[in-house]
Order: structure tokens, then sequence, then C-alpha cells
């Protein structure tokens, strides 16, 4: 996907607010948090930590791909020498 089309996607997506109470983002038009609204305290912390995990996954997936990227640039360079 071209940087162009994702930013027409991305304008076309509804406009998103950050929750302060769980950090995770909801739908402006909503008034509140779809994600948090319904959840009493103990859901709340249950909800952020199953949040922070995926979060720690997905960088950990993101330097998964670096490490390729360097390696195929290192095989790359190696083929022209
Ligand atoms: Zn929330």
């Amino acid at each position: 996907m071209s940087l162009g089309m994702s930013a027409a996607w991305r304008s076309m997506q509804p406009k998103k607010k950050r929750c302060k109470r769980c950090g995770l983002f909801y739908t402006k038009a909503l008034g509140k948090c779809n994600n948090c609204s319904h959840l009493n305290e103990s859901q709340l912390a249950q909800l952020k930590k199953q949040h922070q995990k995926s979060l720690s996954a997905n960088s950990a997936l993101g330097k998964t791909m670096l490490l390729c990227a360097v390696i195929i640039g290192l095989l790359l360079l190696a083929s022209f020498l």
C-alpha cells in the first residue's frame, strides 16, 4: 500500500479519541469509551494488562521484521562483493 493511499484510508476512518481511563481509542461520535465504560475497576485493570501484552507482542514482531530486513540487506551487500 502506498503512503498516499494509507493517508486517504485513514481520513475515511471515524474520528478517534484516546480514552483517559483505559488508554485505548474510541469513536468520538459515541461520546464515551466503548472499551471501558461498561467495565468495573478490576475488569479495567485486566483490560489494561491484556493491552500491554499485545503491545509488547507487536514490538517483538517489529524487532523480528527489522532483523530479517537487516539480514536480507547484508545478503544483498555480500552478493555484490
Ligand atoms: Zn476507555
